[in-house]
């Protein structure tokens, strides 16, 4: 597992910083977003260290955490009334927090486009 000293979901998969945990397994930690935007509001991460899904993540770690995002909407029960998966990379996305994560999204009929995490 590849870390940075400075990255706050590095420093949350180590158990540094608590958070609410969904699920997790040898490559992915799953918890709730500390500021939901929507009733399911939850994050899927790898526990290595990628700074977003453009960088070179392993072929091993991006089906875990593929894979997790269906376990983690099951598990929520929102499989079926359907859910919004989001990734930001970068400055025009405003991603704020440089560990890849995907944005689970569900619990509420949302409207095209939202919800926005501009
Ligand atoms: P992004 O803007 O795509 O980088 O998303 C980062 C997300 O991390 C935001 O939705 C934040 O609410 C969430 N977040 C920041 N700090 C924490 C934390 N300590 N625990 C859970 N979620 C967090």
């Amino acid at each position: 597992m590849t870390t940075k000293d400075d990255c706050l979901f590095c420093k949350i998969v180590a158990g540094e910083i608590p958070s609410t945990k969904v699920y997790e397994d040898d490559r992915v930690l799953a918890f709730k977003d500390v500021n939901p935007m929507m009733p399911v509001h939850i994050l899927v991460v790898p526990k290595s260290h990628y700074d977003n899904i453009a960088d070179d993540v392993s072929d091993a770690d991006m089906l875990a955490v593929m894979r997790a995002v269906g376990q983690v909407a099951r598990d929520a029960g929102i499989s079926q009334s359907g859910f919004r998966v989001v990734t930001n990379v970068g400055d025009d996305a405003c991603q704020s927090v440089h560990h890849l994560h995907l944005h689970v999204l569900g619990g509420q009929q949302m409207n095209d486009g939202n919800p926005s995490l501009a």
